[in-house]
């Protein structure tokens, strides 16, 4: 029988769960960085296949409330967890697990958790058990799974074992709804991706992307996106000496919307100060985080 629910991703920043919601979806679903805390939305990614539809709430890692942005991200994290049917608990195990990993686990005491050992691929076969045997006596685990988001490695353990747990049999999400929906999404994020890898450390967090035009019907699609930044400052790191910084930005991401899109590309990018944006909750509305994805 048809089977549907929903999923919350939890996990310390860098264990890997952007790269495991790609490599259930199969596409290009949220930001994948070795920056700490980069995917700031409550990212959905689905999973569909003909025996189940599964949606993947992608939780930024908990952060403590400094700005309304930050507020958001809490509320967002507190709101997903009502009405799913399971947790993901990402693990690293390359850093081992660690005794707040199992207070965290036991905090959720009343949804099913499955703990998702990543990294699979970075670890010998050794430490993999012995790491394994710290999760022995959790009351509150309904499986552990090894895997490596990386290189794919158990993903269709993982779903057979997140479909045990799905409640529903409806499809929230006909396929082309989920594409629409977050193409633009999908086009932003990766502009806001190749922006922060060119970047040094001082601007990583003060950045996000304005769509204000895409237009994809035509043989060469065209785009236009403002990037926001909060400083005068940090618009000239941006923009770079003559404008290479923002010229080198440009070209990767035409590149990648390219083979993102199947076709070629015109895109322009312009940077923009917004002073406080993160702090601002009509910009916050406009860049989508106040997005209600699920009722
Ligand atoms: P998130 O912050 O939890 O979303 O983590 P990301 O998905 O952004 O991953 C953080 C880093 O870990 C990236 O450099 C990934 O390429 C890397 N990574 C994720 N999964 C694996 C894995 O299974 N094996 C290895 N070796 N690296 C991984
Ligand atoms: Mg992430």
């Amino acid at each position: 029988m048809f089977k549907s629910g929903f999923v919350a991703i939890i996990g310390k920043p860098n264990v890997g769960k952007s790269t495991l919601i790609n490599a259930i979806v199969g596409e290009k679903a949220s930001i994948v960085s070795g920056k700490a805390g980069t995917t700031r939305d409550k990212i959905m990614g689905v999973y569909n296949s003909s025996e189940s539809q599964i949606v993947f709430l992608d939780t930024p890692g908990l952060l403590k409330p400094k700005n309304k942005l930050d507020e958001y991200m809490e509320k967002s994290i507190s709101s997903s967890l009502e009405n799913i049917d399971c947790i993901l608990f990402v693990l690293d195990v390359s850093k081992g697990i660690m005794q707040d990993d199992l207070n965290t686990i036991n905090s959720y005491s009343n949804v099913p958790v499955i703990v998702v050992v990543n990294k699979l691929d970075k670890v010998k076969l050794e430490k993999l058990f012995n790491e394994l045997t710290k999760l022995n006596n959790m009351q509150n685990i309904s499986a552990v799974v090894p895997v490596s988001a990386y290189k794919k490695q158990n993903i269709k353990e993982l779903i057979s074992e997140i479909e045990k747990h799905l409640t529903d049999n409806i499809k929230y999400f006909d396929d082309s709804e989920y594409t629409d929906k977050t193409l633009n999404f999908q086009i932003s994020e990766l502009i806001r991706e190749k922006t922060l890898w060119f970047l040094s450390e001082e601007v990583p967090l003060s950045i996000a992307i304005e769509l204000l035009d895409v237009n994809l019907e035509t043989d060469v699609a065209s785009i236009q996106a403002n990037i926001i930044c909060e400083k005068e400052s940090h618009k000239k790191i941006i923009v770079g000496s003559r404008g290479t910084m923002i010229k080198n930005i440009g070209s990767q991401c035409r590149t990648a919307l390219e083979k993102m899109l199947g076709k070629r590309v015109y895109l322009e990018l312009f940077v923009k100060v917004k002073a406080n944006w993160k702090s601002e909750e009509s910009t916050l509305n406009k860049l989508g985080y106040n997005k209600k994805i699920i009722n």
